[in-house]
């Protein structure tokens, strides 16, 4: 009687956290006139939006979403 592990919400579970110390980094909007895919580097899944940012890493440019780029911006104020 095996109990069934439910998956968490993918919200916050799978989060590609890797970069976050990067937080304060610099971030470029990038606003598209109409609804595009991208890759968010930090959902580490396809989103739809007319909003993408490039966030200057230590890695290279990465792609974030509006929601990502909102958390690292919280995450970078309260250091
Ligand atoms: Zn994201």
């Amino acid at each position: 009687m095996g109990k069934i592990k439910k998956k968490k919400a993918k919200d916050w579970v799978d989060k590609n956290k890797s970069l976050d110390v990067e937080a304060g980094a610099s971030r470029a909007a990038v606003i598209e006139p109409k609804s595009v895919a991208f890759h968010c580097f930090r959902c580490d899944c396809t989103k739809h939006a007319k909003r993408q940012f490039v966030w200057k890493t230590s890695q290279g440019d990465k792609l974030v979403c509006n929601g990502c780029h909102g958390l690292l911006t919280s995450l970078a104020r309260s250091r």
